[in-house]
């Protein structure tokens, strides 16, 4: 039963890796909130005072779903996956249909029923190519996603989305915020199957190896990127909800490397000397980082934590699913 002195939240897309943990950070403090997704969090019990099992696809469950004015809503339902679902091109319709489908039914009823405001997570994918071919020198300033030429469509589905969230604020009123993530990881994402990401996969082959094996990656390893640690995504995520901007925003880490130095570290906190493989694979841009010059003007946030620290408790919680998983399969 909803207490109503609570704050109420709603988090699209709460079986999923940011939103079962953003449904903990706002039990934490204290909001009665409902879940919504297809399935349940893969690696933990959800703590929603609600969860709604259902597809956003259908216009029925997100009336369902969106059924009060919530004070804060989180949309982060999409069809998505690391750079082997998004880049490999078998799963473009899927992705454009099935997250553009999500994101009209939500805002429509959103806006019928008034809720407070509701949360947009769009992606750094949707800065343009030719911004980012020299690794070294990535451009992701806000101001630098037009003329717009994302290098796949999970990035033109994110574009065509801010500009839906931000369409119905002019024309509605509706209060939206928008934040681009750049790769957010951490305990209890994706770690195998298909739909990981590079941090998840590559404590995942490095716990799988023992010394003096060599891991594969794809491509040379000298694309560039950064990465976010879950709970400082959380801390920008509702610093951005909390104010009075409605973005769109970079949510990221400044602290870019290759993907050969995040192999080189994950071997580090696991102790372990391995050699590196390198094959062809689907591999997304050559290089990319957050620039966290407008957030830090705007909201006075910034990460502070150093990439290691992520990837020792990523890591260790990674080894723990290997391990888990031997056991199960002798
Ligand atoms: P995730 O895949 O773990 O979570 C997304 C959730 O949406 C899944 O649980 C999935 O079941 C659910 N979903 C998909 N289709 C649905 C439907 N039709 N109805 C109901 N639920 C549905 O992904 P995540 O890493 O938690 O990402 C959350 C959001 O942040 C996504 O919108 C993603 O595009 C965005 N994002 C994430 C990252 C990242 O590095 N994790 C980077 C950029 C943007």
């Amino acid at each position: 039963m909803k207490n109503h002195v609570s704050k109420t939240a709603l988090v699209l897309g709460a079986g999923g890796f940011i939103g079962s943990h953003l449904v903990a950070r706002l039990k934490k403090e204290g909001f009665w909130v409902r879940g919504v997704d297809l399935k349940n969090p893969d690696f933990s019990r959800s703590q929603a005072d609600e969860f709604v099992m259902g597809d956003l696809r259908d216009p029925n469950i997100c009336r369902q779903a969106v059924d009060q004015s919530f004070d804060e809503v989180y949309q982060l339902a999409a069809d998505m996956g690391g750079a082997g679902f998004i880049f490999s091109g078998d799963n473009d319709a899927d992705i454009m249909h099935n997250s553009a489908l999500i994101n009209l039914n939500i805002l429509e009823v959103c806006q019928k029923i008034k809720v407070k405001r509701i949360f947009y997570s769009s992606s750094a994918c949707m800065y343009p190519e030719h911004n980012q071919l020299d690794p070294d020198n990535p451009k992701t300033s806000e101001d630098s996603a037009y003329p717009a030429n994302p290098d796949s469509e999970y990035g033109w589905e994110k574009l065509f989305s801010e500009r839906l969230y931000l369409a119905f604020h002019r024309n509605f009123g509706l209060q939206v915020r928008v934040a681009r993530f750049h790769n957010i990881f951490g305990p209890e994402g994706t770690w195998e199957g298909g739909r990981e990401k590079a941090p998840a996969a590559m404590c995942r082959k490095v716990a799988e190896a023992s010394d003096g094996d060599a891991i594969e990656m794809w491509g040379d390893g000298e694309q560039t990127r950064s990465f976010l640690y879950i709970d400082e995504c959380l801390e920008g995520v509702l610093k951005l909800m909390r104010s009075n901007w409605t973005g769109p925003v970079n949510i990221g880490s400044e602290e870019m490397v290759t993907i050969n130095e995040l192999a080189r570290m994950v071997m580090e906190v696991a102790g372990k000397k391995l050699s590196i493989d390198h094959i062809d694979g689907p591999l997304g841009v050559r290089g990319r980082n957050s620039d966290n010059r407008l957030i830090l003007e705007k909201l006075g946030w910034q990460p502070t934590r150093p990439l290691i620290e992520g990837l020792k408790r990523t890591y260790s919680w990674v080894e723990e699913q290997v391990e888990q998983a031997v056991q199960t399969s002798v």
